[in-house]
């Protein structure tokens, strides 16, 4: 007789977990990984039969792979092992390193394929929503990507993993893209394409990444603080730009640009501020940019309890091209560091920034010792 027995009870029979109704046993099962369902169903027949049912690896495509909307599947067995047990791990957002320019992708489920797609801000709308290039397709079964730039051509890509969260991407025949290469293909300039592309994941949704002490009895962030997410900014000549926003401690919070132009490169800090340097310059004092530059006291009261102020932009400061109009109050404000360097990111350094936090998706930054302001806006999908 074979199957997986409990322990005895104390009468000294015991129970198999053959003995289960199905519908008990499918509850419990899925609760297993992927594995651990093969494993079960190769211990006998009948677990081979209840294994084989495809509610349970549907759960196990949400579960291990987080997707949402799977779309109408005929087979979810199929569905795991032909296509998301091999290439389910580069499901995610990805900074895409080329220098100067670098650059943000999305590696997406969709419609029993995976999409490899570049994200583009769009310079018209600097507030609006990121543009979608799809670049590649994964199939069922296939091991290779379609290079999709140029429709009318089918040829391949090859996809590596470098890393637990890094991989590289060759289009095998970039002459094939013809026309097509043009327009959202600027940022590969320098054929990256032909010889490898890196991509990075980032892991913008970790909660467990969040400060403790940040975090009110709700569980959410205190909003003078904002939550990591991408977000964009009008960079004057150089057009719209992406940043990452993240903690780097429990104290900092970083900027990390990933999308760069030839003056601070992509996958560089643009801005990062101390929570504990928080600035409260009178209406006076925001005046100009002298005065907001002679204004250093800083104070680092409890994060949670500092309080709301008035915000004006001083009138000698030039208001990046943003429709946005400047909220007349912030939630909170800190002193910061802003990156600046020459062309070719020569000689870098980090210059007087004050942060304002509007609310959780708006930002502003006055660029006090070049006397810029910039808005940062949360890309919101
Ligand atoms: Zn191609």
């Amino acid at each position: 007789m074979s199957g997986i027995e409990t322990t005895p009870f104390e009468d000294g029979s015991s129970m198999f977990l053959h003995d289960l109704p199905v519908e008990v046993l499918l509850l419990i099962l899925k609760n297993c990984s992927a594995q651990d369902l093969v494993a079960i169903g190769q211990t006998c027949s009948h677990f081979r039969n209840i294994i084989a049912s495809d509610t349970l690896w549907k759960s196990v495509c949400i579960k291990d792979f987080s997707v949402k909307t799977l779309g109408r599947i005929k087979s979810y067995y199929n569905l795991y092992s032909k296509l998301l047990h091999k290439h389910g791990w580069m499901l995610g957002t990805y900074h895409c390193q080329i220098e100067p320019y670098g650059g943000l992708f999305e590696i997406r489920y969709q419609d029993e394929e995976i999409h490899g797609i570049n994200l583009l801000a769009d310079a018209s709308r600097p507030t609006g929503p990121l543009t979608e290039y799809l670049m590649f397709i994964i199939k069922s079964s296939e091991h290779d990507p379609q290079c999709v730039i140029n429709s009318n051509t089918y040829h391949t890509g090859k996809i590596t993993k470098t890393g637990e969260k890094t991989f590289t991407y060759i289009c095998e025949n970039t002459s094939a893209h013809g026309e097509e290469e043009t327009e959202h293909m600027d940022i590969y300039e320098g054929m990256g394409l032909r010889e490898g592309i890196i991509y990075k994941r980032i892991d913008i949704q970790n909660d467990q990444k969040l400060p403790q002490n940040l975090k009110l009895v709700s569980g959410n962030l205190c909003p003078q603080v904002i939550s990591p997410g991408i977000f964009t900014a009008v960079y004057g000549g150089h057009g719209v730009e992406i940043v990452y926003f993240d903690f780097q401690n429990e104290n900092i919070i970083h900027g990390l640009k990933i999308t760069g132009d030839p003056n601070v490169y992509s996958g560089k800090t643009t801005i990062k501020f101390d929570i504990r340097h928080q600035v409260t310059p009178s209406i006076e004092e925001q005046r100009s940019l002298d005065m907001l530059k002679s204004f250093s006291p800083h104070s680092s009261v409890p994060v949670q309890s500092i309080q709301s102020q008035r915000f004006v932009i001083p009138g000698d400061c030039q208001l990046e091209a943003d429709e946005t109009p400047v909220p007349d109050r912030c939630i909170a404000r800190y002193k910061a560091d802003g990156q600046i360097a020459f062309d070719n990111f020569y000689n870098p350094s980090f210059s007087l920034v004050h942060v304002a936090v509007f609310n959780n998706d708006l930002l502003g930054a006055i660029w006090i010792d070049i006397g810029h302001f910039r808005f940062y806006h949360r890309v919101n999908k």
